[in-house]
């Protein structure tokens, strides 16, 4: 593309877009970056800018951009369906893909809800919870609970089971009642055991991120907190609703954070990496006994009346059928794990720096916390400065958040966290104005 037709680009952005979490009196003040093709890892912009990926597209890159074998998977179905209703009608690599999903989740989940993204995987399991109780008759049980600074989306539904108040505070007024625990991990745990002795009966269920809260920071649970927590719920007949659509396939080092304490939930919501990064896709699983708690004659009302118009969508089903066959292919999680200690090993290093606060991991999951006050944007601006270095980042408050795909190299990696290294230390010795560009986003 000419210079001028770059140009052109750039402004229509700031003339049509209103981009997602982004203030766009900032944004409009600044240059648009815009991409235009990938490569694996990299992003490349239409300068001709090479950048690598270090948030993996907003974390659901799985295993690079522009995989063969998901390319070629895609363009199969292409020749066959894009979309077809599944209100009424089923479709094949939908069919496939419950199939696969299932064999694959914690055991006890034996059937997939399909949705478009993680919002709506997490509304769906929260009224499927809710409406069970209604159905089999426990009509007290209408509570939900969730954790202190949680994030489950967007949409009204997962505003309501949310906590973080710079994106849910607005929205107050409008969002359901919900109970919201005190403190995090064991203290967290400890209120669930009291709130559950003397209210579980009209408590519905229990709304989690297992392991990690992404978006409240990268904060990471102690062991053994989610296992206390099924087993609380178990214990006290209160549903138990897993959000793995950060954690899921393969981001913590397993194929789903359930699997480091051997937790089977009520529900399990996917999303982001389901599809590798390419096509919007999730999925609510549940049990059998759910699902048969809505198993009634159609005259007593009891259906689950919820649907979306691209519901199993087969090109994005088919991708996600790669996907999982990548996984195997390539033997992506064990190859993972000795990346994960590298990780671990050179992300020490940053508490040489002075402005940094905390450095948290699990997995392929990490938040480094930077010192001073949210306003000051730091974190904000060592993810503009690192783009200098060729680095996509994105900040979250004051917490720096690496989100790599899981093929990058361990040299590939080594890379990232020295360029992430010398943008904070760049920051440290000279501030620099931030564009507002860049916005704290999950
Ligand atoms: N749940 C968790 C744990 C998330 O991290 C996110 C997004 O970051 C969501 C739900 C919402 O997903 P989506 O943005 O696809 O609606």
């Amino acid at each position: 593309m000419s210079k001028s037709e770059n140009k052109n680009l750039k402004n229509w952005d700031r003339e049509y877009i209103w981009h997602p979490f982004t203030q766009m009196k900032d944004w409009l003040k600044g240059e648009p970056l815009v991409i235009d093709s990938a490569d694996g890892i990299y992003l490349k912009d239409i300068d001709g800018n090479i950048y690598m990926d270090g948030v993996s597209s907003l974390w659901v890159n799985v295993h690079g951009h522009r995989h063969d074998h998901i390319d070629a998977a895609l363009n199969k179905q292409l020749r066959k369906l894009s979309h077809s209703t599944f209100l009424g009608l089923s479709n094949t690599p939908a069919i496939e893909l419950a199939k696969r999903l299932v064999s694959l989740a914690p055991k006890g989940l034996k059937k997939v809800f399909y949705s478009d993204n993680g919002s709506t995987a997490i509304e769906i399991a929260i009224k499927m919870a809710y409406q069970y109780w209604q159905n089999i008759g426990e009509k007290k049980k209408t509570h939900l609970v969730h954790l202190s600074n949680s994030y489950h989306g967007d949409t009204l539904g997962s505003v309501s089971v949310g906590g973080i108040d710079l994106f849910h505070k607005v929205y107050r007024k409008l969002i359901f009642k919900t109970i919201s625990l005190k403190g995090h991990g064991w203290e967290a745990v400890e209120d669930l055991e009291r709130l559950l002795k003397t209210r579980g009966h009209s408590i519905a269920a229990l709304v989690v991120e297992p392991l990690v809260q992404g978006a409240a920071g990268m904060l990471v649970w102690p062991e053994g907190v989610l296992r206390k927590m099924s087993e609380l719920t178990l214990k006290h007949n209160v549903l138990f609703i897993v959000d793995e659509v950060a954690t899921g396939f393969g981001r913590t080092g397993k194929m789903f954070a359930c699997e480091h304490e051997g937790v089977s939930p009520d529900f399990l919501c996917v999303a982001k990496g389901i599809t590798g990064g390419y096509l919007p896709l999730a999925a609510t699983l549940t049990t059998q006994k759910i699902f048969d708690g809505f198993l009634f004659d159609y005259k007593e009302q009891k259906t689950f009346f919820h649907g979306h118009t691209y519901t199993a969508n087969p090109l994005a089903c088919a991708t996600a059928i790669a996907n999982l066959e990548v996984f195997q292919k390539e033997r992506t999680l064990t190859k993972l794990a000795p990346k994960i200690k590298f990780l671990a090993k050179k992300l020490k290093m940053f508490y040489n720096l002075p402005s940094v606060a905390d450095v948290r991991q699990k997995g392929f999951m990490v938040g480094i916390e930077l010192h001073g006050r949210l306003e000051d944007r730091i974190s904000a601006q060592v993810c503009e400065r690192i783009r200098k270095y060729g680095v996509i980042l994105r900040p979250l408050g004051n917490v720096i958040v690496l989100m790599p795909p899981l093929s990058i190299t361990v040299e590939e990696l080594e890379f990232l966290l020295m360029a992430t290294y010398r943008a904070i230390e760049d920051i440290e010795n000279i501030p620099v104005a931030c564009s507002g560009a860049i916005y704290e986003k999950q």
